[in-house]
């Protein structure tokens, strides 16, 4: 469970203050999703880089289970990032020299894992994303979308609380893939077995959102579903 209260990010830019996130308050119940759609700058991966742990607001507390991520120390931060957030980054960011396998294993390094664990582990979640039959492969054999499942398996290994996805379908330029990708999420968000929040740019893809948001200049509007 996400609750965000008055959350505000400025980044300063020469002389300028960028204000990114701008007094956002948010709830997300446990197994639910939420998809923020907003245009480019409008402040998506700031909000889940937050999120995420990966920085600290300027202002405002970001609670996950009771937890405020904003005054954590950097130690108890990154035990929460390995266990319990799982990201998948824009455009998937894998390894290059390891394989499928390899890759998802990864993720499950910092949880103390036997290795054997770990490999079989890494298989299930490639199998479950559609994926199975690629695990020896590197990425660069592999097309865009076979990436990004092969990604989304890396996030959800290790059975996080959260998943956070940065832009999942940008650049999926053949429809078909996207499609088919968006359809695995949106079977995966229906599942409720992590609490999701999406951001992106793609009106397809929000409009499968069971709960959708917009983004604009650093601030967040519940909007109702749009059916397409
Ligand atoms: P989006 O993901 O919606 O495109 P971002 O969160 O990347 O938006 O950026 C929101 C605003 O914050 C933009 O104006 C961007 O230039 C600014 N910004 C983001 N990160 C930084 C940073 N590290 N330093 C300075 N400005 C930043
Ligand atoms: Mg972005």
């Amino acid at each position: 469970m996400y609750h965000l209260t008055d959350v505000t990010k400025c980044y300063r830019r020469g002389s300028e203050l960028v204000r990114a996130l701008d007094g956002i308050g948010l709830y997300v119940e446990d197994g639910g999703t939420l998809v923020v759609r907003g245009p480019a700058d409008s402040g998506k991966s700031t909000l889940l880089r937050i999120l995420g742990g990966l920085e600290r607001p300027t202002h405002g507390s970001v609670e996950l289970d009771g937890t405020d991520l904003a005054t954590l120390t950097e130690s108890r931060l990154s035990r929460i990032r390995a266990e319990s957030i799982g990201l998948v980054p824009r455009r998937g960011d894998l390894t290059p020299g390891l394989t499928a396998r390899q890759n998802v294993a990864s993720a499950l390094v910092p949880l103390r894992l036997r290795p054997a664990d770990r490999w079989e582990l890494a298989g299930e979640a490639l199998e479950e994303v559609g994926a199975g039959g690629r695990l020896d492969r590197i990425p660069a054999e592999l097309d865009e979308a076979m990436r990004r499942r092969v990604a989304l398996a890396r996030a959800l290994v290790k059975r996080p609380t959260v998943l956070l996805a940065d832009q999942p379908t940008a650049g999926l330029d053949d429809p078909g893939a996207r499609d088919g990708f968006a359809d695995l999420l949106e079977r995966l968000w229906w599942q409720g077995r992590f609490t999701w929040i999406v951001v992106t740019e793609d009106d397809a893809l929000a409009r499968r959102a069971p709960r959708l948001a917009t983004m604009s200049r650093g601030t967040l509007t519940a909007a109702p579903r749009t059916h397409g």
